[in-house]
């Protein structure tokens, strides 16, 4: 491996400092292709799978690239969701951290607009903000973006996803003409391509998506289920590997419920998050499941998608993905930045073929894991993993 260390980028003095409190010393593969490009001004689409510092790898150079001294929006980062929103604000404060002159804030829905507007009024360099209340501030106009010389589409597919299209249309149609515009995605369905077509100009396609598309570190298997048998062998996972904290994975909102509630009222600490919570509720459990106050966390994909609680041991598909694509963020959710964690993937007789697709696409070995146990009894016949406990009192309650 070459040398990829931060140095020699030859990074600002404070930004630099930064970097070494934060830990960051070497580059991941996306930044080191990324930012020179960046800070050289020109236009990228950056892929790469979550979990691989694309954060960093436009923040690093908008930091550099920003004029504090003039008091106005100079880069504006858009992004899906209000977590992601929160998260990325607080990762370029972080990059910040000794630039105490950059102003950067996050402006998203749920929260009351007025200590926003507040914020914006004062002069603010970088706005993360959600494409939804990013119009509602344009609208009220206590935004200007002529001023904007940079853009930030953040998780660009998923955003495209979630609708979002004509509103952020809208949104680069009021920064400058001669913008940058940095397109970030984890994946480049025609969509996305049409969108930079019409925003970018003669982008650099910066693309991180190697032979094998999964964290090696991952060690991942599959376990099948009878049908009508999937909360039982959900169960036994999680007593069998006792996680600290663990990421379930279900296909539809109806779904996250029910696992999240079966759960609970076996006595595991579970919290669930989908798209329908308020932000109010999102924020709480995000929170709770951080402090490590709850293991388990139940999920959809789109409310997971991005989230970096970088201590997750474990990912359970309860439900096999649907889209190839989706395996793989899933799985990136854990092993991140080199630690190792475990993926395990429910599956019905009949989603053989589908298991076999994702392992074609994810160019990646899916192991069949050993059995758990006999049908239906919590004894322990797989190798141990962690410090474990043979007493399953709670889980004898059916
Ligand atoms: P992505 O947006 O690609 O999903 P993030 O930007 O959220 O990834 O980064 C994932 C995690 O990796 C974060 O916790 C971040 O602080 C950390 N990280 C990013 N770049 C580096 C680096 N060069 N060295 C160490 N950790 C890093
Ligand atoms: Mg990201």
């Amino acid at each position: 491996m070459q040398e990829t260390k931060f140095e020699k980028l030859h990074l600002s003095r404070k930004v630099q400092k930064a970097l070494d409190t934060m830990g960051f010393e070497e580059l991941t593969p996306i930044q080191e292709q990324a930012i020179p490009l960046v800070l050289g001004g020109s236009d990228i689409i950056g892929q790469a799978q979550t979990g691989t510092g694309k954060t960093a790898a436009f923040g690093i150079p908008l930091i550099e690239l920003v004029d504090a001294k003039v008091k106005q929006t100079e880069a504006l980062v858009l992004c899906p969701t209000r977590e992601l929103a929160v998260q990325v604000a607080s990762e370029l404060r972080k990059l910040a951290r000794y630039r105490k002159d950059i102003i950067i804030i996050p402006v998203y829905g749920g929260q009351s607009i007025r200590p926003q507007i507040a914020s914006l009024k004062k002069g603010v360099h970088i706005v993360v903000g959600t494409p939804g209340r990013m119009i509602d501030h344009m609208r009220r106009r206590t935004i200007k973006l002529g001023t904007v010389t940079k853009v930030v589409l953040d998780e660009a597919d998923e955003m495209l996803d979630m609708g979002f299209l004509e509103d952020i249309e809208t949104i680069l149609d009021g920064t400058a003409a001669n913008r940058q515009t940095l397109l970030f995605s984890a994946t480049m369905p025609e969509s996305i391509r049409r969108l930079a077509g019409r925003y970018q100009k003669d982008p650099s396609h910066v693309k991180v998506v190697g032979e094998e598309l999964t964290v090696s570190e991952v060690e991942q298997s599959y376990i099948e289920a009878r049908p009508g048998k999937k909360l039982n062998l959900l169960r036994k996972i999680v007593d069998n590997y006792k996680f600290s904290s663990s990421l379930v994975f279900c296909n539809t909102k109806r779904c996250v419920d029910d696992v999240a509630r079966d759960l609970k009222a076996l006595g595991y600490d579970t919290e669930s998050i989908h798209g329908d919570m308020t932000q109010g509720q999102r924020e709480r459990v995000m929170a709770n499941f951080k402090r490590g106050r709850s293991t388990i966390l139940v999920a959809t994909d789109v409310a997971a998608r991005g989230i970096d609680v970088s201590c997750i041991e474990a990912v359970i598909n309860y439900d096999i993905p649907r889209d190839d694509q989706y395996y793989v963020h899933r799985i990136g959710r854990t092993a991140r930045m080199g630690k190792t964690g475990y993926a395990f993937t429910i599956i019905l007789p009949t989603e053989m073929g589908k298991l076999r697709d994702i392992k074609n696409y994810a160019k990646t070995e899916i192991k069949r894991h050993p059995p758990l146990s006999p049908e239906d009894e919590f004894t322990i016949t797989a190798k141990p993993v962690t410090r474990r406990r043979v007493t399953y009192g709670r889980s004898r309650r059916r």
